[in-house]
């Protein structure tokens, strides 16, 4: 029988661990050095009987069909549309910033010439980055696009990485363009929702397979035995015994506190980017309309990762780390029947969809499925 080690247990590898099992009838070992299956997507319910996200709010969006589909036998989705919400100068406005934020934060006066302007210059619906949105020669929209920056931005930035905005690749503050429309929705995408029994259910129902055995609190040094494949989804730089230098990563602490009281805020998210050490506060009941007469919010704060210390949450991405990857890259790539993926062992900022598609598709690029 072939010998498959898949090691750690959120979304990549458990998409792989159920492809492998039930495509190929293999048997698959999966790892995780953590007491818990579902990686950073890891959620369980309190004493309140309210779901929390243990690392982080987590939102499920994609425009993939594949992706979708794929899900739908493990879970059913409720119909939760994530909308943005921030506080800025006291007054709470709608994440992306767009033409509604205007007439919240500005006089009518101004707020009607700048849709205008704005109207005038994009299409609607379309989605500017703030790295493009920033290039205004009109004065009326340069104005608006400092403001944007700082207000949005430039502080949170600072919070959640540690630098500027420039200092990292546009792709990151690219995540929550400036929207010339009036969807106050997160995200645009076709499919969105949370899982109506958590996303650690949806992982235990993808691993729940015969040919499948998970062992947890069980790190890959620890691993003696040889086998056929192995599927890697830890950081590639600890694989390789940080050969080429540590790849930097964010990490991310929460500060829980339990509330007297049925709702603290009215959004799940509630972003801080100008005021407050943290960048945001979650308050996790709003996702599957949890009852209860207390809430518990998560106040979230940033740091950098320090190995033993604290957990690797967000590789960063810019050209240093890009280059020092793509070393650990070329390495990797010339081992045989070891792969690497997953956020950790690509070393890239993904959402949950993408990390399932990449699993899915190296799964049907290894064995021609
Ligand atoms: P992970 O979930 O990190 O799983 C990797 C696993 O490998 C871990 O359990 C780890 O313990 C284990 N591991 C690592 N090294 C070893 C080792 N040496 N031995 C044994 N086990 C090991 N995505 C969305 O789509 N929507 C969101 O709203 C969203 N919000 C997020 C919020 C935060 C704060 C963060 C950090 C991420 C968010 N994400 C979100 C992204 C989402 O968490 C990832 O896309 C997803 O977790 C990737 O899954 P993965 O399996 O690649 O990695
Ligand atoms: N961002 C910001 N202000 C905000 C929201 C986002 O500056 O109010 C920037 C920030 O750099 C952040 C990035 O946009 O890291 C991506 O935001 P997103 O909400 O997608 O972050 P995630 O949920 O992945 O932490």
């Amino acid at each position: 029988m072939s010998k498959n080690l898949i090691v750690g247990a959120g979304f990549s590898g458990a998409v792989l661990a159920f492809l492998i099992a039930e495509k190929l009838n293999e048997h698959v070992i999966v790892i995780d050095r953590r007491a818990h299956i579902a990686g950073n997507s890891f959620d369980y319910r309190d004493n309140n009987n309210i779901m929390i996200h243990k690392y982080g709010p987590h939102i499920f969006h994609t425009e993939s069909e594949k992706v979708w589909n794929f899900l739908k036998p493990f879970c059913d989705f409720n119909q939760y549309m994530h909308k943005g919400y921030a506080i800025v100068d006291g007054i709470g406005i709608s994440l992306p910033f767009n033409i509604n934020t205007l007439y919240k934060i500005f006089p009518k006066t101004l707020a009607l010439r700048l849709e205008e302007k704005l109207l005038d210059k994009f299409k609607y619906n379309t989605k500017v980055p703030i790295s493009e949105f920033k290039n205004q020669d009109d004065k009326d929209l340069n104005f608006l696009a400092n403001y944007i920056y700082e207000k949005i931005f430039l502080y949170y930035t600072i919070k959640q990485w540690g630098v500027t905005p420039e200092e990292l690749d546009n792709s990151v503050t690219a995540r929550v363009p400036v929207l010339i429309g009036r969807d106050d929705r997160y995200f645009q995408d076709k499919y969105q929702g949370i899982p109506l029994e958590g996303y650690t259910k949806l992982i235990e129902n993808m691993l729940n397979h015969p040919n499948i055995e998970v062992i947890l609190n069980t790190d890959f040094s620890q691993i003696k035995e040889s086998f056929d494949k192995i599927f890697y989804t830890g950081s590639v730089d600890e694989y390789f015994n940080y050969e080429f230098g540590q790849l930097p990563y964010r990490s991310v602490y929460f500060k829980f506190e339990e509330k007297n009281c049925e709702y603290y805020q009215p959004n799940s998210i509630v972003n801080y980017p100008c005021n407050y050490d943290y960048t945001r506060i979650n308050e996790y009941k709003h996702f599957l309309n949890d009852k209860s007469d207390k809430t518990v919010i998560a106040k979230e704060y940033s740091e950098f990762f320090e190995a033993g210390k604290n957990e690797r949450f967000y590789p960063i991405p810019n050209t240093n780390n890009r280059n020092l990857y793509n070393k650990y890259l070329e390495k990797a790539q010339s081992i045989n029947n070891v792969y690497f993926l997953g956020r950790l062992g690509d070393y890239v900022y993904q959402n949950m969809d993408k990390a399932i598609l990449r699993a899915i598709n190296l799964f049907e690029d290894i064995y021609h499925q």
